[in-house]
């Protein structure tokens, strides 16, 4: 009885060893020791600090015993990288800009009336004659949503002036869902459609609320060095002249010409709304200095025994901002350790993980990508060139930034979304007692601001995953305060370094939630959909046949 008893345990402990993997806090943590340090430069594209994170990265792979997952290389072989060439333009020296209205000419200071952006179709200059102004409201076109703001106007050689967000952020909820932003409302889509409808430019109104940051954010990053991924045509992608004005100086313009300003912003919201010419013209001329460089994507797979060609992908970014501006200590290493040396570190740790219990059904991609801080340019380049078929990638996971204050009742994502993908990650979660706690400014667009998402505008599956704010010890309180004062000492700055201090038991809880929902998507034959009413829903139906 005894000896049974003692079997029965063994046997339980066994079992219990099988399900649930290993995770080795202490190594992970080094592994963000090591990529955070001084001499990997803040990890910048195309830098040393790139150079070292990638050799690191293969290397930390290969040990895990993942098998290279990137290119097919000149050899015939796969590879362990996808090489990602990025377009990088600035503007030289001070771009001579303004607008004429009222009979007279007013200069635009960049930074101060106006902060327009070096162009990233490619072109070594920018040359505007009095280019005529229309307003063209949020500027959205989206026949899903019965919603057009051009109504057929020929904007061939004009300067679309736009609003931000999009046309139910002041509610009432109308046809765009509520508060909580579509991606309609981003700055990016609003370019993007500029340059479908082939307008010359765009003039982004800037206002504080609907934008979710102020003037001197929008200021201080449109004049720094532009990356685009190369594009086959960057024309289709982009306008010459992307930029944002003041709210003050578009009042002027439209006072300039007889209309007021609110009243045609009240207009905008509803789908009635007609496209309105301004009697204001821009004129612009400037250099811009573009050049390609070549950075990459780190791939390392496990191929799966019954299902090798669908894909379940973990994703986080290598990269981070590199040398900037010192802090008032004279630091001028932005060492990214949470952002997003953590994110990496999990990575791959997942990967050993995975390797450890032993293939599954489906392949599982262990993908670390880079330039997310030019603007998730690594993902992009990935979600334009895939290495493995988009219609058989089951669903991607993203981590950003994994090293909380401990362990939390609670977890989420960035921004809002009705997915399949969010559901299967709720169930995982209560399992273990955990619950999902929706990002609370859904207005913000939290949801176009990461790695999974370039992946969910070809249809793809994708979520970011965050921690969670409801602290196990010290609840939400304790939460939010570590939160702010992350973002308020740490976030984008010199100081995101790594300490020894850190409580990793909430990144191990999280790892293990992370690690059940991929673990599940790899040995089942669930295909999770977005729902119904969501953007990205036709995207993904159009490849429906190929998960036959
Ligand atoms: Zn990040």
């Amino acid at each position: 009885m005894k000896y049974l008893l003692l079997a029965t345990a063994a046997l339980t402990s066994t079992l219990a060893f099988a399900a649930e993997p290993q995770f080795d806090m202490k190594r992970v943590s080094e592994d963000i020791r090591v990529m955070s340090a001084d001499d990997f430069q803040g990890r910048a594209p195309a830098t040393v600090g790139e150079t070292k994170t990638v050799a690191f990265l293969i290397e930390k792979m290969k040990a895990a015993g993942l098998e290279p997952g990137g290119s097919i290389g000149t050899d015939g072989k796969r590879g362990w990288t996808q090489d990602v060439p990025l377009r990088m333009s600035d503007i030289v020296g001070k771009p001579s800009l303004s607008l004429s209205y009222g009979g007279k000419s007013h200069a635009l200071n960049q930074g101060k009336e106006i902060a327009v952006r070096a162009a990233l179709t490619g072109q070594d200059s920018v040359t505007l004659k009095d280019a005529p102004l229309l307003f063209v409201g949020y500027g959205i076109k989206a026949p899903e949503r019965g919603w057009d703001d051009f109504k057929g106007q020929d904007v061939k050689g004009k300067i679309l002036v736009v609003l931000i967000n999009d046309p139910d952020f002041e509610g009432p909820e109308g046809k765009f869902g509520g508060k909580a932003m579509t991606y309609y409302g981003r700055w990016t889509y609003k370019y993007e459609e500029a340059a479908r409808q082939g307008a010359a430019g765009v003039l982004i109104v800037h206002e504080t609320a609907p934008a979710s940051y102020g003037w001197a954010t929008v200021a201080s990053s449109n004049p720094n060095t532009m990356f685009d991924i190369v594009r086959d045509d960057p024309k289709a992608a982009h306008t010459p002249f992307e930029s944002w004005i003041q709210r003050d100086v578009a009042v002027d313009l439209f006072k300039a010409s007889g209309l007021d300003f609110e009243k045609l912003r009240a207009e905008a919201r509803k789908d009635s709304f007609q496209p309105v010419p301004l009697k204001a013209t821009l004129s612009a001329d400037y250099k811009v200095k573009t050049e390609v460089i070549t950075s990459k994507n780190v791939m390392g797979r496990i191929t799966g025994t019954k299902y090798p060609d669908e894909t379940v992908a973990y994703t986080a970014h290598w990269d981070h901002i590199g040398v900037g501006e010192p802090d008032a200590n004279g630091d001028n290493i932005f060492n990214g350790a949470l952002d997003n040396a953590s994110g990496i570190s999990t990575l791959l740790e997942l990967g050993r993980a995975f390797k450890a219990a032993g293939p599954a059904e489906r392949s599982v991609l262990f993908l670390a990508v880079t330039a997310e801080e030019k603007g998730l340019l690594g993902s992009t380049y990935y979600a334009s060139n895939p290495v493995y078929p988009l219609g058989k990638t089951v669903g991607v996971i993203n981590m950003d930034g994994t090293i909380g204050p401990g362990p939390a009742k609670d977890f989420t994502i960035s921004g809002t979304a009705k997915l399949g993908l969010l559901d299967m990650l709720i169930e995982e979660g209560k399992k273990v007692g955990r619950s999902y706690t929706p990002d609370p400014r859904v207005e913000a667009g939290g949801f176009f601001r990461s790695d999974h998402f370039p992946m969910a505008k070809v249809g793809v599956p994708a979520i970011s995953f965050g921690g969670g704010i409801d602290l196990v010890n010290g609840g939400v309180a304790a939460g939010k305060a570590w939160r702010d004062a992350y973002i308020k000492d740490k976030y984008h700055q010199p100081d995101d370094e790594w300490s020894p201090d850190w409580n990793l038991d909430g990144a191990k809880l999280d790892m293990g939630l992370l690690y059940s929902l991929g673990r599940r998507l790899a040995n089942g034959r669930d295909w999770p959909n977005w729902s119904q009413d969501s953007e990205f829903r036709a995207a993904r139906d159009v490849s429906a046949a190929e998960r036959k």
